[in-house]
């Protein structure tokens, strides 16, 4: 029987790809998705993934739509904590709810997951959890003090959990994306865009395909040896 992998916000942009990525590998996918219930289904039905609806920020609903996939699927042995938002803003004009909802689903979000999943990856002695974080946990952005706070946050869960998992055959990392073409990038207004690309070295938004490939690599048989590590993929724009 294949490994089971959930990929969270795995239903389109960087997620999407991911889903498709781990399937190649051989993965059983599961796909979950906060609500956006018309680009679940077309591509459920374009991929043949199942797609699975819960918020990651709502520990028990991790718990409840874990046991769901695993009564569906099998056990879980991967874990891709991509599921994100931001609610940017300077901090004068931040309020605590931006703060918070971007801690609860972004950061917290991964906490969740792990809490549903890690356990079983211990006892059966396998396991991969990647989180994807971003270049602007690694370097900071102005009016983002949410979003650089609960990525950095995700780039030290990655390594105290990596410490907890290594003996027992789990590995824990963690992707720190540069600007990649998708629904997220898409909302920044275009002035700012142009500005952005002007400071990327190899002159271009990423693609998510290419942060797919990062993860498979993480989330792969070989891959038992990283651990606790930030694969940086973002166009030299930060060399960290
Ligand atoms: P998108 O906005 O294109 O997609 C976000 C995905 O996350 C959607 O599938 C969405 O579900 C899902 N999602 C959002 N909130 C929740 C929630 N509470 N519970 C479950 N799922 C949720 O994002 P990207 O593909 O651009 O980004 C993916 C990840 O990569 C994010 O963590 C982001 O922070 C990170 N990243 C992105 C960069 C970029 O340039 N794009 C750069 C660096 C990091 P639904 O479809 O139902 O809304």
């Amino acid at each position: 029987m294949s490994r089971v992998a959930i990929v969270t916000g795995g239903t389109r942009g960087i997620g999407e790809a991911i889903s498709l990525a781990l399937k190649e590998l051989g993965y059983t996918v599961a796909a979950n998705y906060a609500g956006n219930e018309e680009k679940a289904k077309a591509f459920t039905d374009k991929t043949g993934i199942a797609s699975f609806k819960w918020d990651v920020g709502d520990h028990q609903a991790c718990l409840d739509g874990c046991a769901a996939v695993t009564e569906a699927l099998g056990p879980i042995d991967v874990v891709v904590n991509n599921a994100g938002i931001t609610r940017d803003g300077v901090l004068a004009r931040m309020s605590f709810d931006d703060w918070n909802e971007v801690m609860r689903i972004n950061l917290g979000g991964c906490f969740n997951m792990a809490k549903a999943t890690f356990g079983g990856m211990r006892e059966r002695g396998w396991g991969r959890i990647v989180n994807i974080g971003s270049i602007n946990g690694q370097a900071g952005q102005y009016g983002q003090v949410n979003y650089a706070a609960a990525k950095s946050g995700i780039h030290g869960f990655t390594k105290a959990l990596a410490q907890e998992g290594a003996k027992y055959g789990v590995t824990v990392n963690a992707i720190a994306p540069g600007y990649i073409d998708t629904d997220m990038v898409a909302a920044v207004p275009a002035p700012v865009l142009e500005k952005i690309v002007a400071k990327i070295p190899v002159g271009r938004l990423g693609q998510a395909h290419e942060i797919a490939r990062g993860v498979a690599f993480l989330c792969c048989e070989e891959g038992g040896f990283v651990t606790g590590s930030t694969l940086s993929i973002n166009g030299g724009q930060h060399m960290y």
